[in-house]
């Protein structure tokens, strides 16, 4: 037998019992009479003790055990002298009266342990030694406990879980698909699913009522920060449902979730529409712990001869709270700086800050005077011991860049915890977006979405203008500033969605060609439906307070789309491309 408990769960009540653990040694510590050992397996770690007095030649083998070896040892659990309060195994130890080798281990190429030395490409090399250290493996806990709570939740509520297919052909949700090539249809290629959009719905016409799935979807965009080019969802869609029903459905699901693995009673979700998110946060995924709203204070700038504020289209700041008597002028600079990088791309950052003794220092003191820039103050909210931050430009790059000045001042500042969750719809979301360079309109969400009911004439009789202002009944559920989840109604009328492959500039045959399954679908009996899908990756991080997914993905792709464990991609033999009729123009000599 290899076991008679696990390395987590012996306490001061099986005092005295002979025990058999195994597990992977975390440590040695060789005491001259006595040899101590750190036992690890995925439940926790237990102190095993051997004995020179007892029986030296075990003794002097424990002496030898290296980091990661894997051994099996008997003996009887006993009292600590030197209770470990620190670890739930912390009151008893086990003096070993024999053990086995089973298997030796080289020297590990990082620290097994919490806080490991090793950089992210060595630990995903050897993803295999990281996943023993607890943070990753609890990460992992955790997301399968909230796949299961996901199931449970929504198998009581009636959703049904369909698999839907992963060679598929294109769903356009903005991004590059990865493709496959099919041996026996040569010249032909599957390519695996963004998402299973236009299946969920069809299982919607086909009577299902209310499908979830939680499944890998594959984008194949360039890899920014923390996207992973395959990523799970948990995909939804209800039918005969209106907008308010999904987000019911769904707030309900989220507050379930926090509630089952965290202890968390989650407030009611607040809605805000896009066009308010912008304005009060300059995001359609506002971080709502904390305030610092962004303030327009375009009119009030106007006619002081300040020609970068007079020509600008938007001029607006934020508030930061407190912080005038320790922000030095180096700190201003800083902020300046950090403001002026490439990625933030401002021209300038302007500041007011308004002294304690009531004096105000500030960049544009030569425009406005001191009663002018003390008129601001209640717009902003502003008192003495504040700093005004002031941006000004082209107004929607404006309020990014706000948006982004305001983030990095409540990170600064402390006002993100991590053990606050501040949830919030964001709804009403634009339908269209008109993109200058190719002349063309995307849809902001997908091309399934339904306009907001009451703009439906419009869409169909409208005249170009009029479509940049229709608005979708789509909408994103937000925490802390991470987008969680997002869906929408979808159209099911096969008129409607016509005009908006046309409006997005499908040919009619494109439409039919990639689409034409979808619309056809339509016209055999399509209820009302809406849906939505979850980043399950990024709720794992975000519940645990973590900005990024990778622990939550055992086997993640690097930024450069590698897996560096098994060192995919890779290339494929001639003959297998030949076999897929893919022409080859690369020489075999230079792998
Ligand atoms: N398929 C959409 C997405 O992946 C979600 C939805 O509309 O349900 O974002």
């Amino acid at each position: 037998m290899y076991r008679t408990h696990n390395c987590g769960e012996l306490r001061a009540a099986h005092i005295g019992q002979e025990v058999t653990l195994s597990g992977w040694v975390q440590i040695s510590r060789d005491l001259g009479g006595m040899t101590f050992v750190d036992l690890r397996d995925r439940y926790g770690i237990t102190q095993l003790v051997f004995n020179m007095d007892d029986n030296s030649d075990l003794c002097s083998t424990a002496r030898k055990l290296g980091r990661e070896f894997v051994i099996t040892a008997t003996g009887i659990v006993a009292e600590r002298a030197s209770k470990n309060p620190n670890r739930p195994t912390g009151d008893i130890e086990i003096n070993i009266a024999s053990m086995e080798i089973l298997n030796e281990s080289k020297v590990p190429p990082f620290t097994i342990e919490d806080e490991s030395d090793g950089g992210d490409d060595i630990r995903m090399k050897y993803r295999y030694m990281d996943i023993r250290r607890a943070p990753v493996r609890n990460s992992l806990i955790f997301r399968s406990k909230l796949a299961i709570e996901t199931r449970k939740h929504l198998a009581d509520q009636d959703f049904v879980e369909v698999e839907t297919p992963v060679l598929i052909k294109s769903t356009p949700e903005g991004a590059r698909d990865f493709v496959v090539p099919s041996r026996m249809n040569p010249g032909e290629f599957y390519a695996l699913p963004q998402s299973p959009q236009t299946f969920k719905q069809i299982l919607m016409v086909a009577g299902m009522d209310k499908y979830f799935q939680i499944v890998k979807c594959f984008r194949d965009e360039d890899l920014r920060a923390d996207r992973q080019p395959e990523f799970t969802q948990i995909d939804c869609e209800m039918s005969f449902v209106t907008r308010d029903d999904i987000l019911d459905t769904f707030e309900g699901l989220t507050k379930h979730l926090f509630k089952a693995m965290l202890d968390v009673d989650l407030p009611d979700f607040p809605k805000m529409s896009y066009d308010e998110a912008m304005e009060r946060y300059g995001s359609d995924k506002p971080d709502v712990r904390f305030d610092m709203e962004l303030v327009n204070i375009t009119e009030e700038t106007r006619g002081h001869d300040f020609a970068v504020f007079d020509n600008a289209e938007h001029i607006g700041g934020i508030c930061a709270k407190g912080i005038a008597a320790d922000y030095s002028n180096k700190d201003l600079k800083n902020i300046t700086e950090w403001v002026m990088r490439p990625q933030i791309g401002a021209k300038g950052l302007v500041y007011i800050k308004y002294n304690e003794d009531g004096t105000i220092k500030s960049t544009i003191g030569k425009f406005y005077d001191d009663d002018t820039l003390n008129a601001w103050k209640e717009k902003f909210g502003a008192e003495n011991g504040d700093i005004v931050f002031i941006m000004s430009g082209e107004k929607e790059k404006t309020l990014k860049r706000l948006n982004e000045l305001r983030l990095e001042m409540g990170r600064k500042l402390g006002l993100m915890d991590g053990k606050v969750f501040k949830p919030l719809w964001v709804v009403d979301f634009p339908l269209l977006e008109w993109d200058e360079d190719s002349e063309r309109f995307h849809a902001m969400h997908h091309p399934f979405t339904a306009p907001k009911k009451e703009d439906e004439a419009r869409m169909l009789d409208g005249d170009h203008e009029t479509m940049k202002s229709l608005k979708a009944d789509a909408y994103d559920l937000v925490i802390n500033g991470a987008e969680i989840g997002g869906g929408s109604i979808r159209i099911h009328d096969r008129a409607l969605q016509q005009k908006n492959f046309d409006l997005l500039g499908f040919t009619r045959e494109e439409a039919e060609d990639q689409f034409g399954f979808l619309m056809g679908a339509f016209e055999y009996g399509a209820p009302p439906h809406g849906g939505i899908a979850f980043g399950f990756d990024r709720l794992c991080a975000v519940m645990n307070g973590q900005s990024s997914i990778r622990d939550f993905i055992a086997f993640p792709k690097n930024t450069s789309g590698r897996d560096v464990m098994i060192d995919a991609p890779s290339r494929v033999d001639n003959d297998q491309l030949q076999e897929l009729s893919i022409a080859l123009d690369i020489k075999e000599d230079k792998k």
